[in-house]
């Protein structure tokens, strides 16, 4: 049988899903539609770091005509296209049930930072990882919604390590054309141009609209021929420069983004604050008030109903506090507008509103201006009213904020392959179907209830049993995994080597074992999240990772920020060891780490090591990615590891206690951590039965996907934000 070929009219059809899939970051969890355009050009697609719209740039539009003669393939397109389509028009959405007044007036979410895919590499941290997954799951759920960003052109920095094992930064220019990202145009087809007041200037920027699912996020770019120099620079990078560009930064997020979305007609139900970096916004809104008449202090209260706050962090330098001088200097233009006493602005920002000496708090202001506040984790609910007690002076159990867990967006998080095997191991496809019948599932699609259904316990309730997956199958996905990883670590390894001829004594091909216990730690190398603890036990980790017939390993990567050298210096330590100790060839140091390295590290591992300064770390997110892999967690009972350990799904560290000192708390914790690898991790994983399989090892893996994979997701989290905070009754 001939197939006929396609007609010019059905080509461009094909050529234009294509590119409008390619700008919607749909494609950045949907593993089909990653598939065909990988197959459009593998190696594009691996040096162009998985990018849709830069591959679509490689291949000439007569290739892809070309290509797309090849039946088979113009049949997947099709098919990735129809599940595309039929995602961004489902009509019967969880939020058309439950929000479904949020479709005309939506969330505004504003964060400083998004991290969505290592493509566009606008996040530090896992703030900007979370409001990524949060629009992702919002979008999954149909609720209207609205990100405000910045677009750094030149990102967040890229890591480098030097001859002297010190980490530098350098940073490579985004090019937009190459990004999954559209300019926001006028009527008449031109950049939409806004303005904001920064000190006595007018400052004029200009938007990018990342389409997430089906809901924008929009990037604000003051990179306009209008504005002089230093202020196109304003959102040259991440947090860039000093405290003068960061508050800048902070009132063209606030301040712009509304002006912004009025601009756009959009007309949000609540403004939600992703940290204190967007306060300002609340300033704007009141501006907008008090323009139509209403007093200061009218505004402000009629202001406080539309917002809400979500604070991110214990830690003091996460708190952006500025002095009344830069406050007076940034804002000059601005606050004349509103025409009340700066002391009394000032106070807005203050814990004591008549303290001169007291900076300006954009957490205070954005406490003051919300309706509702939350932490992002039980204990740190806790935390954050007894630090910001003073400010309400009620009760520390009276203070209004509450708690919502973090969770992470489960498909985007997932490894491609390893969707596909639970897909084809516990999907039921159908009722009536048994176990083990993957008939119905040798594609993909079309199934738009794929998304609801691997976020459901129930999905997950089958990793439990036996009859779907055995324990055989499971230790098979766990060594594909972490021998994928190893893999990945050696061509890193050897990229890394290239450029710094003093390890060229590796070799490469050697460097770690497929069969070792893989312990990884990736995450910004903020000094309380304590990197190197596990060394200060360390010629007791050297005899483990000697031990031939149960050996362990490590594998750590992570950012310090370019202004923190003691950061800096626990990547020097940990690269030192790597190289020069005897835990050479045990221990290695990835570069570079990001959404990528992320997935491949929290995939492969078998072990991933969380040991904060507790109660420092809000929530943590990485560890949630750990559990749909089969990878179990070692950690410190803080953040979101206190609420998901149930001791028999991971292993923790100590006990849900505080020392007295730091030094103290160091000194107990490592101890704890070692005792608990020699312990518990190490006889576990290593305990076989006649067939060679861990038993326990498993049965516990079996439990970490039961208890948290369904529990730790944001859809979990963004359903308790709609019902909480942004549903008003
Ligand atoms: C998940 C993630 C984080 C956040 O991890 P934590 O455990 O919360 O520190 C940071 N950076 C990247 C690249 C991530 O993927």
């Amino acid at each position: 049988m001939t197939n006929t070929p396609l007609t010019p009219a059905e080509l461009n059809e094909l050529v234009a899903g294509l590119n409008r899939m390619a700008h919607n970051l749909w494609w950045t969890w949907d593993q089909e539609a990653q598939e065909v355009f990988q197959e459009l050009s593998p190696r594009s697609w691996q040096n162009l770091y998985h990018n849709a719209v830069a591959v679509l740039h490689e291949v000439s539009d007569y290739e892809l005509r070309v290509r797309l003669q090849d039946h088979d393939f113009a049949q997947r397109v099709r098919g990735v296209l129809k599940s595309f389509e039929d995602y961004l028009n489902d009509k019967e959405t969880w939020a058309h049930k439950h929000a479904p007044a949020l479709h005309k007036n939506p969330v505004a979410y504003f964060s400083a930072e998004f991290g969505f895919h290592e493509t566009l590499p606008i996040a530090a941290g896992g703030l900007g990882i979370l409001a990524g997954d949060h629009a992702k799951s919002a979008s999954d759920l149909g609720i209207g919604f609205a990100g405000i960003s910045l677009f750094y052109r030149e990102g967040y920095f890229q890591q480098a390590i030097n001859q002297d094992n010190w980490q530098t930064e350098y940073y490579t220019l985004l090019n937009p054309k190459n990004l999954p990202i559209e300019p926001v145009l006028n009527a008449k087809g031109e950049p939409l141009v806004c303005s904001v007041e920064i000190t006595m200037n007018e400052v004029f920027f200009q938007a990018w609209r990342v389409n997430v699912g089906r809901n924008p996020v929009y990037l604000l770019d003051t990179n306009r021929p209008e504005n002089p120099q230093h202020f196109r620079d304003l959102t040259l990078r991440v947090y860039g420069g000093d405290s003068t560009t960061r508050i800048m930064q902070e009132v063209l997020l606030g301040v712009g983004g509304v002006r912004l979305l009025r601009a756009l007609g959009v007309q949000p139900s609540t403004f939600h604050m992703n940290e204190g970096h967007a306060a300002f916004l609340t300033l704007e809104l009141a501006r907008e008030k008090m323009e139509k008449g209403k007093s200061f202090s009218e505004a402000m209260e009629a202001t406080k109903k539309e917002c809400i706050f979500t604070t991110h962090t214990p830690v003091e330098a996460g708190h952006d506090r500025f002095n009344q001088e830069l406050m007076d200097y940034a804002m000059h233009k601005f606050f004349s507008h509103l025409k009340v006493p700066f002391t009394e602005l000032m106070g807005l920002g203050r814990v004591n509103p008549n303290n001169s000496s007291e900076p300006f708090c954009m957490t205070v202001l954005a406490l003051k201006a919300s309706r509702a506040a939350n932490g992002v984790s039980e204990l740190h609910g806790e935390v954050s009213r007894h630090m910001w007690q003073s400010l309400y002076g009620v009760p520390t159990e009276k203070v209004p904020i509450g708690h919502i867990t973090n969770g992470i967006h489960l498909l985007g998080w997932m490894k491609g392959p390893v969707r596909r095997f639970w897909r084809r191991r516990l999907a039921l496809g159908k009722q009536g179907a048994t176990a083990g019948d993957t008939s119905l599932l040798m594609r993909d699609y079309p199934n738009p209830t794929w998304d609801k259904e691997i976020n459901s316990p129930e999905f997950w309730q089958r990793v439990g049993d036996p009859n779907f997956i055995s324990d055989e199958e499971i230790w098979a996905l766990r060594y594909k995994l972490r021998r994928e990883l190893i893999e990945f670590a050696r061509r890193r390894l050897l990229l890394q080597g290239q450029r710094n001829t003093s390890v060229d004594f590796i070799a490469f091909d050697q460097l770690l074992n497929p069969d070792a216990l893989t312990i990884g730690f990736a995450r910004r190398f903020a000094t309380y999240k304590r990197a190197p603890l596990i060394f200060q036990q360390f010629e007791n980790i050297v005899r483990l990772t000697r031990d031939r017939s149960r050996p362990i390993q490590f594998i750590f990567a992570g950012k310090a920020h370019p202004r923190d050298d003691d950061g800096k210096r626990y990547i020097q330590h940990i690269i030192h060891l790597s190289k020069y100790s005897d835990m050479q060839g045990h221990l290695v140091f990835i570069e570079n780490y990001d959404v990528h390295v992320a997935r491949q590290m929290v995939s492969g591992c078998d072990i991933w090591l969380n040991n904060p300064r507790r109660p420092l770390e809000a929530s943590g997110t990485s560890g949630m990615k750990a559990g749909c892999h089969g990878c179990l967690n070692l950690s410190i009972l803080d953040g979101w590891w206190r609420e998901g350990y149930d001791g028999t799904n991971g292993f923790a560290i100590g006990t849900d206690a505080h020392a007295d000192s730091v030094e103290e708390q160091d000194r107990i914790d490592s101890t704890n951590l070692f005792k608990a690898l020699t312990e518990d991790v190490i006889p576990t994983f290593f305990d076989r039965d006649a067939k060679g399989l861990p038993k326990r090892w498993i049965q516990m893996v079996r439990r970490a996907m039961v208890t948290l994979v369904p529990q730790f997701t944001t859809r979990r989290m963004v359903k308790e934000y709609t019902e909480k905070y942004y549903v008003t009754k």
